[in-house]
């Protein structure tokens, strides 16, 4: 699915005309005071959804993705009116993406042996009940896209959402829940609580009754999710980098590096943090971010007053995450029309606004001297994640040595940073990438535990 910026415009302005609705009242499927209640209402269903068919299981899925792609302007309207951060079009493509593009049933699999001793499987079974814990930026994406994975494969999901989104995520959980319902299933599936807090997250991350957690969000939670004692999956932060070199289509590099970078206000963790360019292409590339995609090329004074707003007192400033780049150039003074969708200029790699992970469309450009120090400069960028970096490059040995050198879990070559969520590039859909944890892009089959079933001098019929 290609993603044209001119589309995702015209979208952005039929939603915002035509969305003049507020929230509609929650039923509060799945919502309960307390963690412990929480938990025990998921446990219910999941001995319910635990003998289900996979054909039961897969046809409430079906009903998800048909609410998600029915509510995905109402819910794209409310992630941006609750958080203040992305935009409304890009997140409806966000959520079709969900419903479109994230794996089933069918990505539960057996592995088989048969022989003279008979036969044996490998089964893909549930955990039972899963902790997952959501950010606030991409919050209803995560919750639709973790529980249609964890569902496929058997298992039910307590959420503990991030506090800035819980009214978002109280939605889709409220959806996913109705689904399941009207096609026969239990009520439950996925819960959570009215008020998620760091301590309902602790007490779901001792329970006994949760015996694996899902953590999407930055480096914090991940580590904490890390130290439970349990098994954890930790989808963390990232910062990529996209290297040019003088081999690229360096036009075609300057729009996909934008337009990845400008989606949903750079929110996703995938998304292009910075640039690293070799010398040769460094002056043609920002010459056609400036000159063609929208590129506000700020001065040194505006880049020292964009830090002290941006990284406020040395933190990052939860209220210019997500923004646009004409918002956050309106907080240090500068006006822009309407087509500037980006802010960039050239530093070293140790500038705060190119080291940190900002989340925020801000574009820096690293000068590197050749390849070999643009692979050094990209791999020191990306901090040792191992999350997401892209390369634009015609010279596959180059694109090698980077793949080996800057060891991510998510790559792409010659394309926006979204390809490789399915947008424009082959492949499933997921808003939970675990690299630190090492299951990569994470699918129902990664919500499920390896069992082996032997059947001992029989049933081999060959
Ligand atoms: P965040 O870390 O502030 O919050 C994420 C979740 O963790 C929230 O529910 C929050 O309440 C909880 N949390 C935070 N610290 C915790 C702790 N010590 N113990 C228990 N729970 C804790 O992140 P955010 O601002 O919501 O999201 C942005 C961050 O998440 C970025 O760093 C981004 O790269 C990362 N992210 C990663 C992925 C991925 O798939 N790898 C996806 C989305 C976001």
């Amino acid at each position: 699915m290609a993603v044209d910026e001119r589309v995702v415009q015209d979208i952005v302005q039929e939603v915002v005309a035509k969305i003049k609705i507020s929230a509609p009242s929650n039923s509060g499927h799945g919502v309960f005071d307390t963690m412990d209640e929480a938990i025990a209402k998921a446990k219910e269903a999941q001995k319910i959804v635990r003998y289900m068919t996979m054909d039961q299981r897969e046809k409430i899925i079906t009903n998800i993705r048909k609410k998600i792609r029915e509510n995905a302007e109402l819910l794209a309207r409310m992630g941006v009116d609750e958080t203040g951060m992305g935009n409304v079009g890009h997140k409806i493509l966000k959520h079709q993406l969900v419903a479109e593009r994230t794996p089933g049933t069918e990505d539960i699999t057996t592995k088989a042996w048969s022989g003279d001793r008979g036969l044996t499987l490998i089964e893909m079974a549930p955990f039972g009940v899963i902790g997952a814990i959501t950010p606030c930026t991409n919050p209803s994406e995560t919750i639709l896209c973790n529980t249609i994975g964890m569902l496929a494969g058997g298992n039910t999901v307590v959420f503990n959402p991030h506090p800035a989104a819980v009214k978002t995520s109280i939605f889709a959980i409220d959806l996913v829940n109705e689904a399941s319902v009207e096609m026969g299933g239990p009520d439950n599936i996925a819960c959570t609580v009215e008020k998620p807090t760091m301590e309902t997250s602790a007490i779901m991350m001792k329970h006994k009754d949760i015996p694996l957690i899902v953590a999407t969000g930055g480096p914090g939670v991940v580590t904490a999710v890390l130290s439970s004692g349990k098994r954890g999956i930790g989808a963390g932060a990232g910062n990529p980098p996209a290297l040019v070199d003088e081999t690229a289509d360096v036009r075609k590099a300057a729009e996909d590096i934008v337009n990845g970078c400008t989606f949903d206000n750079n929110l996703p963790c995938i998304a292009e943090k910075e640039i690293v360019a070799v010398d040769a292409i460094c002056d043609e590339l920002m010459k056609y971010m400036v000159e063609e995609q929208g590129c506000y090329l700020a001065s040194k004074e505006e880049q020292e007053a964009l830090i002290k707003v941006v990284l406020k007192d040395g933190r990052l400033n939860r209220a210019c995450v997500g923004r646009s780049a004409k918002k956050l150039l309106s907080m240090i003074g500068v006006n822009v029309p309407d087509n500037i969708r980006c802010i960039t200029f050239e530093g070293e790699k140790e500038h705060p606004l190119i080291t940190e992970e900002l989340m925020m469309p801000i574009l820096g450009v690293v000068r590197a001297k050749d390849f070999d120090d643009a692979v050094e400069k990209a791999v020191w960028l990306e901090h040792g994640n191992r999350h997401s970096a892209h390369i634009h490059s015609k010279n596959v040995d180059n694109i090698t040595k980077y793949a080996k050198e800057i060891d991510t879990a998510i790559l792409v070559k010659n394309g926006p940073s979204y390809a490789a969520l399915g947008f424009g590039g082959e492949g499933y859909c997921t808003f939970t990438i675990a690299s630190r944890t090492g299951e990569g892009l994470t699918s129902a089959s990664a919500f499920t535990k390896r069992r082996r079933c032997v059947m001992s001098d029989s049933l081999c019929i060959r």
